[in-house]
C-alpha cells in the first residue's frame, strides 16, 4: 500500500556558534518527522521559499503540516508589535500562508500546530492576543517552562462531533508552550477545544479538512498515547 506523503513546512534559525559556526540552519523539530514516520507516513520537508512555488510544493504531497515557531507578524492582522520584531519572519508567514491556501485549493488536508494554528487564523481574517498574560487577565499559565515539554499542564474541553472529541475525549490535559492565542476567530473556522480558562486550543475547518491545535503533540507523541493518536489520525484519516 502506498504510504501517505506528508509535507512539513520547516523553519530557519542561526546556529548559536556552538555546533555549526553561526550558519543559518533550515530545520524542524524532529518530533514532527518521527511521529509521522512512526504512524506510517512519509515526511517531506519544505524549506521556506517564495509563495509562487507553493503550488508545486503542495502537489508533491497528500497532506500538509504547519509547525510551531515564531510569532505571526502582527501587521498581518493590522496591529503594531507589542513584542520584539525579531520574533517574526514575514518570509515564513507568507510562504506558509501560500502553502495553506494552495492545500485548500487542491483539497489536501492540513494539520496546524501552535504557530501554525495562529497563522491560519490570521490568514482567514482573524486576530491574535500578542501577550496572553497582559491581554487576557486571569489566564492559567500557557507558557509552562520550566516544566518538561511533554508534561500536560492544563485541561482542555473538546466540542461534540469534532475530530478532537474523537481523538482526545471530552476532557483531557495537554502541554502548553504559547504566549499568544486566537483573539478574533477567522472565517470558515470552528472552535473545537478550549482551555479551562477560555483560551481557544483547537480549531477545525468548516468546509475544508483542517485540524489545528495550540499545544504540541510533537513534544509528547513518544510518551502519551493520545498525542501519537492525533498523528495517526492526521496521516490516515484527516
Ligand atoms: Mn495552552
Amino acid at each position: 500500500m502506498k504510504q501517505p506523503v506528508i509535507g512539513i513546512a520547516i523553519n530557519e534559525i542561526f546556529d548559536s556558534g556552538e555546533m555549526l559556526h553561526h550558519l543559518p540552519i533550515s530545520y524542524t523539530p524532529a518530533g514532527y518527522v518521527k511521529a509521522v514516520q512512526e504512524v506510517g507516513g512519509i515526511p517531506l520537508l519544505f524549506p521556506i521559499s517564495t509563495p509562487q512555488l507553493a503550488e508545486q510544493y503542495v502537489r508533491q504531497v497528500d497532506k500538509l503540516i504547519l509547525t510551531g515557531g515564531q510569532n505571526v507578524d502582527p501587521s498581518l492582522y493590522g496591529e503594531k508589535p507589542l513584542v520584539s520584531d525579531e520574533l517574526f519572519s514575514r518570509e515564513r508567514d507568507e510562504f506558509e500562508l501560500a502553502l495553506f491556501n494552495e492545500a485548500v485549493k487542491q483539497g489536501k488536508p492540513v494539520f496546524a500546530v501552535c504557530r501554525g494554528l495562529q497563522l491560519i487564523n490570521v490568514g482567514l481574517g482573524g486576530s491574535l492576543y500578542q501577550n496572553l498574560e497582559e491581554e487576557f487577565k486571569g489566564t492559567v499559565h500557557h507558557m509552562q517552562a520550566p516544566v518538561d515539554k511533554e508534561i500536560p499542564t492544563h485541561t482542555i474541553l473538546t466540542e461534540e462531533k469534532s475530530i478532537l472529541r474523537d481523538v482526545y475525549g471530552k476532557e483531557t490535559k495537554v502541554n502548553s508552550f504559547h504566549w499568544q492565542g486566537i483573539k478574533r476567530l477567522g472565517e470558515k473556522l470552528r472552535i473545537t477545544a478550549y482551555s479551562s480558562d477560555g483560551i481557544i486550543e483547537g480549531i477545525e475547518g468548516e468546509d475544508f479538512p483542517l485540524l489545528g491545535v495550540q499545544w504540541h503533540p510533537d513534544f509528547a507523541y513518544n510518551v502519551l498515547k493520545q498525542e501519537l493518536d492525533v498523528f495517526n489520525f492526521v496521516v490516515h484519516k484527516l
